[in-house]
């Protein structure tokens, strides 16, 4: 189907009137529908791909929000349970599909079919997750660059003073949400970083505290021997000029963070 793409920028979704209104006939809504190219997810609404989330989302009548909206903007997201959070708007009816384990935002910002906004989605992230995932996800925004300085505001001005003070608190200069979940919380502890610190003869480090340069390995690009070699020549260079080093993955982070705390506490 040629016009696949309205239905792609719609998010994956969208209604007949939405597809007349583009120039696309009812008969070739209906040849689509016959080859498969289209499906029908409720009456009047299609899709171009029925595994799409935004289908499952628009089957209960509203929009891919919350995390969910963020994933697939390619906001790098603290969670790691793959249940579909849903918008929908205060008054519209709820529909279930078979087999729902979805959350449903009721959102006065929520309106149409497809895929939240990131300003919005990171609002309904405020009240549906913790300080944590709010953070690490509006520091990937930034970082990806997804949001405005206005959009910024708008979403201070819409969550609760202890999320309008992370909004304060984030930067756009986090590469990775490892860096954004230590850096805050060791904040909490009272202890302040320096963030992508380049250092002579070592290059750009993550965090800096004091005389201490913590580096953090996502899953992503610290695997392979020649990775790990980089890696040694870096933390061998920043011995050489008189720096210590700790380095962590992922997974230390994520599920033994008391041993990194107390290390790094120990190190100062
Ligand atoms: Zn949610
Ligand atoms: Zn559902």
């Amino acid at each position: 189907m040629t016009d696949n793409r309205v239905i792609l920028e719609a998010g994956g979704v969208c209604r007949t009137a939405d597809l007349i209104a583009s120039g696309v006939t009812k008969q070739t809504i209906r040849r689509a529908l016959d080859a498969n190219l289209l499906v029908r997810v409720r009456q009047g609404i299609y899709c171009s791909d029925a595994s799409h989330l935004a289908a499952t989302a628009a089957q209960h009548g509203g929009t891919m929000a919350c995390v969910s909206a963020l994933r697939a903007h390619g906001v790098w997201v603290h969670d790691e349970s793959s249940t579909l959070h849903v918008g929908i708007s205060p008054r519209a009816r709820n529909h279930w599909h078979e087999g729902c384990a979805c959350v449903v935002h009721r959102s006065a910002f929520t309106a149409g079919l497809g895929i939240t906004s990131v300003a919005i989605a990171l609002v309904q992230v405020a009240r549906c997750m913790g300080e944590e995932v709010f953070f690490a996800a509006l520091e990937s925004a930034l970082n990806k660059r997804l949001l405005s300085s206005d959009e910024r505001a708008w979403i201070r001005s819409n969550v609760t003073r202890r999320f309008a003070e992370l909004v304060d608190f984030a930067r756009s200069d986090a590469e990775s949400g490892l860096e954004s979940l230590v850096r805050l919380r060791l904040s909490r502890l009272g202890v302040s970083t320096r963030t992508q610190v380049r250092i002579e003869g070592v290059g750009r480090v993550d965090l800096v505290i004091g005389n201490l340069i913590v580096e953090l390995d996502g899953r992503e690009n610290h695997d392979g021997p020649s990775q790990r070699h980089k890696d040694l020549m870096r933390d061998a260079n920043a011995a050489k000029a008189g720096w210590r080093v700790l380095r962590f993955d992922y997974a230390m982070v994520i599920y033994d963070w008391p041993l990194v705390r107390d290390t790094i506490l120990a190190m100062l």
